[in-house]
């Protein structure tokens, strides 16, 4: 361990040599090839925080940068450490460092403390149960905070889910946008799902197999039956599945074989025509109010109908409705 010297100036970084191949993969022997053996020089930086991914499923995706900082890091942050000690035993690493629990519940009043010990030179390490830290997952706070108080902050990046399903859906990715889970309310999701509509760009979800059934609906409803998409389950992982196909398909397979383990959506952009179509309203209260009047007289609509129609069919742009009482206002006056 490197224990941090308050006083020191400039800290050092440690080079340590690493055996990239010994215990990488659970999946199976490791693979012979000319790198078996071979020796790398991994840098464990003093005085900085390090970001590290961990495996989403596949121990064998173990970065030599990881195992090297789980081993000489002074700290380790880990969202649960539990798991952290079990990844150690899987890659066959002594996490030597000092090691502290480092969640969502408390990483806000964790962070400070923290980054007083990078302060005085130690290298600390931040990572969480799987993937990337921050990716909905614990580590912003800690960044952002190291960032405010101009200290040294470094990323041993690898897995992440998001990459991973993006990467094999076959969409483009040349422009993403990532979402994470969407809510869990239904009113809340159809709302975030509508403020997506218009959205050119390829979206990627994180979503759980007791929800996804239900996000499905939502996603038809929002995006149309044709809109292409793909389901990524147990990336990296034994069962790793990929299901691509359009909205109504995908949709299909949950119902008939309902997907377990861990679920990334990933769905196409809009084209341009449902862009055009879909663009969020700028539309005013009294124009919506017209558009209301119109659309009872030419659908032989009530008033309160037509409304809810030309409200449904003009989002605002953080995909919430237009206030129907307000239009049904704006319409008794027009009408006056
Ligand atoms: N930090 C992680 C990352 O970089 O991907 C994400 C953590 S988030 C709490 C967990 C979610 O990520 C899961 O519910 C699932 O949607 C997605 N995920 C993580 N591992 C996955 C895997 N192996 N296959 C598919 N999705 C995965």
């Amino acid at each position: 361990m490197h224990s941090a010297k308050h006083g020191e100036s400039q800290p050092t970084p440690t080079t340590i040599a690493s055996d990239v191949t010994e215990g990488a993969s659970d999946a199976g022997p490791a693979i012979a090839g000319p790198d078996r053996g071979t020796l790398l020089t991994v840098e464990v930086p003093r005085g900085t925080v390090v970001l590290a991914a961990t495996p989403i499923g596949n121990t064998g995706d173990a970065s030599a940068r990881l195992r090297a900082l789980m081993e000489h890091a002074d700290i380790v942050a880990a969202e649960d450490t539990r798991r952290l000690h079990d990844l150690a035993r899987r890659l066959d690493v002594h996490v030597n460092g000092r090691v502290v629990a480092f969640h969502d519940h408390n990483e806000r009043a964790k962070a400070d403390g923290l980054l007083d010990e990078v302060e005085a030179g130690a290298c600390v390490l931040v990572v969480s149960d799987a993937g990337m830290p921050t990716i909905n997952d614990p580590g912003l706070s800690i960044v952002r905070r190291a960032i405010e108080r101009g200290l040294p902050v470094t990323c041993a990046p690898g897995p992440s889910a998001v990459l991973d399903a993006l990467a094999l859906s076959g969409l483009p990715t040349d422009r993403f946008c990532y979402e994470g889970f969407l809510p869990r309310k239904h009113a809340e999701r159809v709302q975030r799902l509508r403020s997506l509509q218009a959205e050119r760009r390829t979206i990627v979800f994180y979503e759980t197999p007791h929800r996804i059934a239900d996000s499905m609906d939502d996603l038809l409803s929002a995006f149309g039956p044709d809109r292409r998409m793909a389901l990524a389950r147990e990336l990296t992982k034994d069962y790793e599945e990929i299901r691509r196909g359009t909205i109504a398909e995908i949709l299909d397979g949950v119902v008939m074989d309902p997907p377990r383990g861990e679920i990334v959506l990933v769905i196409a952009g809009a084209s341009e025509d449902e862009a055009r179509e879909n663009s969020a309203s700028t539309l005013s209260v009294e124009e919506l109010a017209v558009l209301s009047i119109d659309r009872a007289l030419e659908d032989g609509l009530r008033i309160k109908d037509a409304i809810a129609e030309v409200i449904e069919e003009h989002p605002l742009p953080d995909g919430s409705l237009a206030n129907r009482k307000q239009v049904y206002s704006a319409v008794l006056e027009i009408k006056q």
